[in-house]
């Protein structure tokens, strides 16, 4: 199936990744941003340089309104949504639970879990055969904290990512008969800019693969569990973690 794609997230790393690979495979693609969005709109170009469809939306997946704007927008300029990548995501700031304060909390539950969940809402009122729509797919990424725990630093984005999970099979199985399927994928390690700097080399000797992922790699698998071919897969987790 190729379609109408929202890749939220989409000016850098993972989200621009699945974007760009997107557009290579015939989707007509919207990449969002927040404070970056120069970066998604020359996304957008590049992919519209090439022959392809593309448009950036600025929209905050903390803020309803945002996301309610977003969609409305995709729909009037690139047609009916038929794959949702919930990609956008924030660590918030690394430290051990004592510590934790509740503003990094509620933005990251805020954008790493409501905004995906919402997002999810808006796809399924618009793709879900029960309501008139053509069917599609949700791929949400979550991240292998969410079973390791992220102890020391990062115990609330892994958090988020366990909700993330269980949201996915949740989903998957309340819309298994409306032409909707739902999957996450998990990734490890992969080098981008969401890291602080020295976390990649402190952490790739625990690589079983003994290396970073790319955007690229994680992107491979999104782009597979939106296809057809991944037409039996639902309510799956996918880790592309090199191991780990
Ligand atoms: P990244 O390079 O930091 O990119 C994050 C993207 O999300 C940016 O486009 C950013 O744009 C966007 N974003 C952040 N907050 C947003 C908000 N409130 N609303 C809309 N967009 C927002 O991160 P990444 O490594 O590609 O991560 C992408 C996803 O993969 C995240 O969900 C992350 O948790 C997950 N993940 C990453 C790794 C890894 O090792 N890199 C591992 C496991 C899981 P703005 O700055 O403009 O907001």
């Amino acid at each position: 199936m190729t379609g109408v794609m929202i890749v939220t997230g989409a000016s850098r790393g993972i989200g621009a990744a699945v974007a760009e690979l997107a557009a290579r495979q015939g989707y007509a693609v919207c990449m969002t941003a927040t404070s970056s969005i120069s970066e998604a709109e020359a996304g957008a170009e590049a992919i519209r340089q090439n022959n392809g469809r593309a448009i950036a939306v600025r929209a905050d997946v903390g803020k309803e309104a945002d996301i309610m704007s977003m969609f409305e927008t995709v729909e009037r300029e690139l047609g009916p949504v038929t794959v949702l990548v919930n990609n956008a995501g924030i660590t918030g700031r690394g430290c051990r639970v004592e510590d934790i304060d509740l503003d990094t909390l509620s933005s990251s539950f805020g954008i790493n879990v409501l905004g995906s969940y919402l997002c999810a809402r808006e796809a399924v009122r618009r793709m879900s055969t029960a309501k008139g729509g053509q069917g599609g797919a949700i791929v949400n990424v979550s991240s292998r904290l969410s079973e390791l725990g992220g102890s020391g630093e990062y115990v609330h984005y892994a958090a988020c990512k366990g909700a993330i999970n269980s949201f996915t099979v949740g989903l998957a199985r309340e819309v298994a008969t409306e032409g909707i399927r739902v999957n996450a994928v998990s990734p490890g390690v992969i080098d981008t800019s969401i890291h602080v700097p020295g976390r990649l080399d402190r952490l790739t000797p625990m690589i079983p693969v003994q290396r970073p992922g790319t955007a690229m790699e994680v992107a491979e698998t999104v782009m597979w569990l939106a296809s057809d071919a991944a037409s039996y897969i639902t309510g799956a987790v996918v880790p592309v973690s090199g191991g780990r």
